[in-house]
């Protein structure tokens, strides 16, 4: 066995999150270095979906709203998802998708700061982020704007007309961690409000979202919570704002008394006015699970491993036969980073295939990027190690070159 793979099997046997392994069903043959873009299903959400759609729908049918908890299931498992970012009960609720929760709380954010005009962020994040932040401004008119700065050039662009500073808390391609604390006060202190993009490190990392003083933040659960394709996102509004923002799609189940039916919008008291529609119950259910074994291993733990099984990664490219064909996209300190690493190579896309065909998956973000994603709850060292190995192989013997490998599929 050669050295790395030694270590790797010391790694493994020290490991104390060794044992989720089992929570989850994965297939015979893949090693899945893609739980950041969707999360596997935990064992658990397959039994609770199959009990939801058979007993509580089936059954139940109308009277599960109340006879099973629907109703409650935004802000039950918003309450559960705050355990895992710093949030007290009360100030998260799941709902809708990330994309849309983003325009609720930048609508509302831009109408709480009427004069001023900028939304603040940074080219190359997210572009969902982006795309909402034009529609929110769009919509609202008034000369409001979005302005994109370089990640040097930011605090120097927050200013009297910035009325919300909008960042990924980890980037989505380089896997690059946000100062949160830092930014959060300096945004604040130039008078915005902050929207933070949790989607990156929401249950792989410690967030802290109340010790930094945040104001608003969205997240997804579909990757590292392994909520299902799909599944809604989280949104968080800091207690001290919940009364003044107003969501721009205040739906009847954010409505202080939904059935009473009225023909007034009015907002329901606390975090449920950032409700819209009807909650996607069977998705909803589908996020139990996960939710409970990240909060069960802890943000500490979670970002430990998934921060050595990224720095085992590296360190075998980089001893490996495709050291100097590969460059790391990512910060090489893993303090510095998320749950994912990137390398470039010029074929990235073909790369990503060949090893897909190899049973390791991974992904391709355009142009050049070869993104793979160390997913603490379920990953060992020894698969780590053995797809560093693959990748290697699949680069230095050039194996990429196959025309099948370039063939593009409309999801990459
Ligand atoms: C995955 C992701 C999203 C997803 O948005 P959807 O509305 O669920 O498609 C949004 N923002 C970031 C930063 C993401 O990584």
């Amino acid at each position: 066995m050669s050295a790395f793979g030694s270590r790797a099997e010391d790694l493994d046997r020290d490991d104390p999150l060794a044992d989720f392994r089992e929570a989850f069903a994965l297939p015979e043959g893949v090693i899945y270095l893609d739980g950041n873009s969707l999360g596997p299903p935990p064992l658990a959400a397959l039994e609770d979906l199959n009990e939801a759609a058979h007993e509580a729908w089936g059954q139940g049918l109308v009277r599960s709203w109340n006879t099973a908890g629907w109703i409650d299931a935004p802000t039950r498992l918003g309450d559960r998802l705050a355990g895992l970012i710093g949030a007290d009960p009360g100030e998260v609720i799941v709902a809708d998708s990330t994309s849309v929760n983003l325009f609720k709380l930048l609508v509302a954010a831009l109408q709480a700061r009427p004069e001023r005009t900028v939304v603040l962020s940074e080219p190359g994040d997210f572009p969902t982020d982006l795309y909402m932040a034009q529609g929110a401004v769009r919509t609202l008119g008034g000369g409001r704007r979005l302005d994109l700065r370089e990640p040097e050039d930011l605090e120097a662009a927050l200013g009297p007309d910035t009325a919300v500073l909008l960042l990924g808390h980890v980037h989505y391609k380089s896997g690059r961690v946000r100062d949160m604390a830092g930014l959060t006060a300096r945004a604040q202190a130039a008078g915005a409000l902050v929207l933070w993009d949790l989607s990156h490190s929401g249950g792989v990392l410690p967030v802290e979202l109340n010790a930094c003083n945040v104001d608003l933040a969205v997240g997804c659960t579909y990757k590292y919570l392994s909520g299902g394709p799909g599944a809604p996102a989280y949104l968080f509004v800091a207690k001290r704002h919940q009364d003044s923002l107003i969501s721009p799609l205040g739906g009847w189940m954010g409505h202080a008394q939904p059935f009473a039916f009225e023909d007034g919008y009015a907002p329901a008291e606390g975090i449920r006015r950032f409700a819209c529609g009807t909650p996607p119950i069977l998705s909803l259910t589908g996020l139990e699970a996960g939710a409970a074994l990240a909060l069960r291993a802890g943000p500490a733990r979670l970002a430990a491993k998934a921060r050595a099984l990224g720095d085992l990664f590296i360190e075998v490219i980089e001893a490996g036969p495709a050291a100097a064909a590969l460059s790391l996209a990512s910060p090489r300190d893993s303090g510095e980073r998320g749950g994912q690493v990137s390398f470039r190579h010029p074929q990235a896309y073909a790369i990503v295939q060949a090893l897909i065909a190899r049973g390791v998956i991974g992904d391709f973000r355009a142009p050049d990027i070869c993104r793979f994603g160390f997913s603490p709850l379920f990953l060992s060292f020894a698969e780590v190690e053995a797809a560093a190995e693959m990748l290697g192989e699949v680069v230095a013997e050039r194996v990429y070159e196959d025309p099948a490998y370039s063939v593009r599929t409309a999801v990459t």
